[in-house]
């Protein structure tokens, strides 16, 4: 019953991220509608129903969970899931607890998170124009998610940013983003917008290609590839003047899916075996089919890693968007 997941392409599934609720106080124009419809709190999973399925995949041989969402630190009483999942790291079973947060509630919660045995966090960070920064999360204050940071490095959490590339958008902010960073001592990851869900707008003209982007930091640092892999997506060098990591999310421009260790679980219980695929496995009906007996879970959980298939189809390429899936980035986390 324990046996660790392993995938047809012989990967091990080791890392779940875990989306708490579709619902956020921003709305990026890239990764949302200005006016979404988020799901009836009767289809979320409640948070002992999610303590029930990420501790079974945790028995199953997850290391590593990150909680995401929509922005997971507005769902309610999520400090009680928090806490609840750390008996796992006490226990060793669980070697990291994570989440991936707009930052916007990091005053509020960074302590709490740091208590919890949470010792990363990565925050979403697009620029640091608060004009601009307003105009791509429509609702967000760059004042308040700065001072999220702030509020998270002070708890002790080491705090890594993400910044999706964006052309005509953060492209003159490059070097100013990889100095505020380095001044910080945070890493870096840029990653490349993803034809995920309706919004307003073409994807299409917004994609600036990684590799241009690396390009463009070559012509200020010398960039050493970093061999080390973390089972992820991204792929990192160093910039030997100055020691700070630099990440690359290429989905688009490079996939690496050969190597994917993870499987992502929405707020509503259906577990995605690919980001960028459609195919999914109802656990919430096989959970509230089987209160009290985990077994039937368990063997939903491995029937759906056997599905798990080699790599998603994402593709820019020929001028037009290729490969898209319907579902929004805030239904499966980032
Ligand atoms: N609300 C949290 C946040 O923004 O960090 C967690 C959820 S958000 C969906 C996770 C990550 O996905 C963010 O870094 C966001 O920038 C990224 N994202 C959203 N839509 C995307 C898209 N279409 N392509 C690439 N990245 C996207
Ligand atoms: Fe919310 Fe994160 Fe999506 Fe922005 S990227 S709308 S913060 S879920």
């Amino acid at each position: 019953m324990t046996a660790p997941l392993v995938d047809p392409f012989h990967r091990a599934v080791t890392y779940l991220r875990v989306s708490v609720t579709d619902r956020c106080d921003f709305r990026c124009s890239y990764c949302m509608a200005e006016h979404m419809t988020f799901l009836p709190r009767k289809e979320l999973l409640s948070l002992e129903e999610l303590d029930r399925l990420c501790s079974a995949f945790i028995r199953l041989g997850v290391r590593k969970l990150r909680v995401t969402g929509g922005e997971p630190l507005v769902r309610k009483d999520i400090m009680t899931f928090f806490r609840a999942m750390s008996r796992h790291l006490d226990s060793g079973a669980l070697e990291e607890l994570t989440l991936t947060t707009n930052g916007s509630q990091l005053r509020r919660f960074a302590r709490q998170l740091a208590a919890c045995g949470v010792r990363r966090v990565n925050v979403s960070l697009d620029t640091l124009d608060a004009q601009k920064f307003a105009r791509i999360t429509r609702w967000g204050r760059l004042a308040q998610v700065l001072d999220g940071i702030d509020a998270a490095t002070e708890a002790g959490l080491r705090v890594k940013i993400n910044t999706v590339a964006l052309k005509g958008f953060n492209e003159d902010e490059l070097f100013a983003l990889v100095e505020w960073c380095g001044a910080r001592g945070f890493d870096l990851t840029f990653i490349e917008v993803m034809p995920m869900g309706e919004v307003e707008g073409d994807r299409l003209d917004q994609f600036w290609p990684l590799v241009d982007l690396r390009a463009r930091l070559a012509e200020r640092w010398t960039l050493v590839d970093v061999p080390e892999r973390t089972g992820g997506p991204a792929r990192y060098v160093r910039l030997s003047e100055t020691g700070q990591r630099i990440g690359f999310i290429t989905p688009l421009s490079h996939n690496f899916c050969e190597s994917c260790n993870r499987v992502r679980l929405t707020c509503t219980g259906q577990l995605y075996m690919c980001l960028g695929q459609d195919d999914d496995a109802d656990l919430r009906a096989v959970l509230r089919a089987n209160p009290g007996d985990d077994a039937p879970l368990v063997e939903a959980i491995r029937r759906a890693i056997a599905r798990k298939p080699k790599g998603h189809d994402f593709d820019y390429s020929r001028s037009r968007v290729r490969g898209e899936v319907g579902r929004h980035m805030s239904v499966t986390g980032g």
